[in-house]
């Protein structure tokens, strides 16, 4: 079977494309048992931007090895409004996970 070009490739993180086998999840497309990697995402406040005070965030995000290019480890900075990067607003509010949760699409 021929690997499927870079090029080619759809971004991984969509449920969509994987599909529940017992314990575990397949790749729709080519059967494969879909993998994770941990991607992190600097915490940024809208206000100051490129501050961040060190805080990340972390996702694991699913991926298909054959269909789709394994995500990058340092991911996009996620923008919070300031206060949120104050220790006691841990954990992060859901509304602003989502921004780095749900794959686009
Ligand atoms: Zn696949």
């Amino acid at each position: 079977m021929e690997e499927t070009s870079e090029a080619k490739k759809r971004p991984a993180g969509n449920m969509e494309n994987y599909e529940k086998d017992g314990d575990q999840w397949r790749c729709r497309d080519c059967r494969a048992l879909i993998l994770a990697t941990k991607v992190t995402h600097p915490i940024h406040a809208f206000e100051l931007p490129g501050a961040g005070l060190g805080r990340c965030q972390y996702t694991i995000v699913p991926y298909c090895p054959n269909c789709e290019t394994k995500p990058e480890f340092h991911g996009r900075p996620l923008e919070v409004p300031f206060v949120y990067l104050r220790p006691e607003m841990r954990p992060l509010p859901d509304y602003l996970l989502s921004e780095i949760q749900a794959p686009p699409g």
